[in-house]
C-alpha cells in the first residue's frame, strides 16, 4: 500500500478516478484506460483493415482519467468533429497486478467485467489513421470512455455472451463476445508484456461491426449477457 500522501498542493488535488459497483455504494478506483484496437473481425473489415489473425497481434491506445464518464449520464455532443461514433465493448477490470502474464494464469488478474463505450471521433481518427499520425485527438477526448457499474467475477473468464447497441431504440450492434479475435486470456497476456499491469486497471477490448454515427439528442443503449447494461444520452452541442 501507497502511504497517504503528506504534501501540500496549490490547489485541491481531483478525486481519484474511479467507476461505479453493481450491489454497493463503494467506488472501485480506477488506474489507466487501455483498449484494444481491432478484436472483431467483422469490424475490421468495416473499417477497411481486415486482420489476418494468423499473422497479425493486437494493438492498443489509451484514455486519460478525463474521458472516464459513469453510465447514465447526458453529455454535450462534443467540439471539433461531425462525425462522432459508438463503440460498444466489453471492459475487464483488473484486481491484481502483473507482467509477462502467462495465459493460463490471465484470469488471476481478473476482478470484474463491466459494459464500455469507446466513443470515437471518427473524422479525426480516419485523417489521423490515413496520415501515420497519432489517434490521441480522435480518441481520448473527453467523456469517450463511458463505463458501466462493475460487476465483481474475480478469477472468471468471459468466452461468450450476446453483446449489443442500440441507438434510439434501433439495433446498431449485435454479436457475441466468441467472436473476439483475440479472448480476455490472451489480451491481459500479451498486454502484460507491454506494460507491468496494475491494480485498478481497465481494459476495453474492442468493439463488433456496426460501428456508426449518433447525433446531439440521441440516446444509446447497449448491453452484455451476464455483465449489465449501458447508456449514454448527447444533447446539443456546449457554446
Ligand atoms: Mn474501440
Amino acid at each position: 500500500m501507497q502511504k497517504m500522501s503528506s504534501f501540500r498542493y496549490v490547489w485541491a488535488p481531483p478525486e481519484p478516478a474511479s467507476v461505479a459497483v453493481q450491489g454497493s455504494d463503494a467506488r472501485l478506483p480506477v488506474q489507466r484506460l487501455f483498449f484494444v484496437g481491432r478484436n472483431y473481425l467483422a469490424h475490421a473489415a468495416e473499417m477497411g483493415r481486415p486482420v489476418d489473425a494468423t499473422r497479425d497481434r493486437p494493438f492498443y491506445f489509451t484514455k486519460s482519467h478525463s474521458a472516464l464518464l459513469d453510465s447514465g449520464a447526458s453529455v454535450p455532443y462534443p467540439r471539433a468533429t461531425s462525425n462522432y461514433q459508438h463503440e460498444m465493448e466489453l471492459v475487464v477490470v483488473l484486481g491484481a497486478g502483473g507482467a509477462d502474464v502467462p495465459a493460463q494464469s490471465a484470469h488471476e488478474l481478473i476482478h470484474g467485467y463491466a459494459c464500455g463505450l469507446d466513443m470515437t471521433r471518427r473524422d479525426l481518427q480516419l485523417a489521423a489513421r490515413d496520415q501515420g499520425k497519432p489517434w490521441d485527438t480522435a480518441k481520448d477526448c473527453e467523456h469517450s470512455a463511458v463505463v458501466s457499474a462493475v460487476l465483481a467475477m474475480p478469477g472468471k473468464v468471459l468466452e461468450r455472451g450476446r453483446i449489443e447497441l442500440r441507438v434510439d431504440g434501433q439495433t446498431r450492434q449485435d454479436s457475441d463476445l466468441s467472436n473476439m479475435i483475440w479472448g480476455v486470456r490472451e489480451l491481459i497476456a500479451d498486454l502484460s508484456r507491454l506494460y507491468h499491469l496494475r491494480q485498478g486497471d481497465l481494459l476495453f477490448t474492442g468493439t463488433p461491426e456496426g460501428v456508426g454515427a449518433v447525433r446531439a439528442g440521441q440516446r444509446i443503449d447497449g448491453s452484455i449477457e451476464g455483465v449489465g447494461s449501458i447508456s449514454l444520452q448527447l444533447s446539443e452541442p456546449s457554446a
